[in-house]
């Protein structure tokens, strides 16, 4: 009997087998769509990063020719330091992400690092030197283990040990039924969005990159979890020039330079004070865009009674 079942149980194996590589497949086919856009030019050299000091010059960019979405950017990232993006859905922010991380070249005007054209440098340079830490990251259907050390598959365990440590996610892993052996993703152990952010935090802290991308969770977070991620994101980014999309008042609080954007332009730049100072009276004239939304986010933390706490910042 069992030897009839074999080739039954075997076939199931497989099918399941190719059901898994062919979800993942699709997963990874997802991320390589975004990337045709853009070639190396014949015999691109490598980034060589000195410091890490981001220059947009002017950059605008159109989707498909149709929409403008971004209209005449320029900001500089000065190298270790943090730029904060904030505005309304739709006013292209994380198209800014887009363009750093190579997925587009701008349409018109250029990006640079430390000097150099991104448009002329080799991609896999730009992504080895650029960390991006994703919203909601996707994790491989394989242990915790393997999941941060996708980041730097050269990294020992003590280093991914190390690593999940600073991103505040190593209490948590050895909480779980198997420790680091524990299988996640969609078919094992599901993270929260709080706990996937922090075991992304924690790869980028493994891949060690001069440069952070920084998509903020948009979810509300508990108290500790709150904490946590910060715990992590300032060791992720201390010394690192790091471009944030900021949803949350602590990450913009302590940006060391805020880009309100608005229309696929800057509309107001500042610091936190600054750009403060500049609100209020001045909203007739079509300023304060940033008074206004803070404003407005005060209100929300009150009627939720939410844990941020702005005597703390001030
Ligand atoms: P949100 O805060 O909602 O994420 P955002 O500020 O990041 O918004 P972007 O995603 O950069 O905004 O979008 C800027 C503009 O470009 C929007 O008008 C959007 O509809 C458009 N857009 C974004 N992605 C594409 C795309 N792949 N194809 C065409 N248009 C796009």
């Amino acid at each position: 009997i069992s030897q009839l079942y074999a080739p039954l149980h075997w076939f199931g194996t497989y099918y399941r087998m190719i059901q898994t590589n062919f979800i993942d497949m699709e997963k990874m086919l997802d991320l390589f769509k975004e990337q045709q856009t853009v070639k190396d030019i014949p015999g691109a050299p490598d980034l060589i990063i000195k410091e890490g000091n981001i220059v947009f010059d002017n950059v605008t960019f159109t989707y498909d020719n149709r929409q403008t979405a971004l209209n005449g950017i320029s900001f500089t990232a000065p190298a270790g330091k943090s730029v904060a993006l904030v505005g309304p859905s739709g006013s292209g922010k994380s198209t800014i992400m887009r363009l750093l991380f190579r997925f587009y070249d701008p349409t018109t005007g250029s990006i640079s690092i430390d000097g150099q054209n991104i448009r002329n440098v080799s991609q896999s340079s730009l992504r080895h030197n650029v960390g991006v830490v994703p919203q909601d990251c996707v994790l491989f259907n394989d242990t915790i283990m393997y999941n941060l050390q996708y980041g730097d598959i050269n990294a020992s365990k003590e280093d991914v040990y190390e690593a999940a440590k600073a991103a505040q996610i190593h209490e948590k892993i050895i909480s779980f039924p198997d420790g680091y052996e524990t299988k996640v993703g969609e078919r094992g152990l599901r993270l929260s969005t709080g706990e996937k952010q922090r075991v992304a935090i924690g790869r980028t802290i493994l891949k060690n990159p001069p440069i952070i991308l920084l998509d903020e969770a948009t979810s509300s977070l508990d108290t500790l979890t709150e904490r946590q991620i910060q715990q992590a994101l300032a060791n992720v980014t201390k010394d690192r020039t790091t471009v944030v999309v900021a949803h949350r008042l602590s990450t913009i609080i302590n940006a060391d330079l805020i880009l309100v954007i608005k229309d696929g332009r800057v509309a107001e730049s500042g610091t936190h004070e600054e750009l403060l100072k500049q609100g209020g009276e001045s909203n007739s004239n079509g300023q304060g865009i940033y008074w206004e939304m803070w404003q407005k986010q005060l209100r929300e933390d009150n009627d939720t009674d939410s844990t941020t706490t702005l005597g703390e910042n001030k």
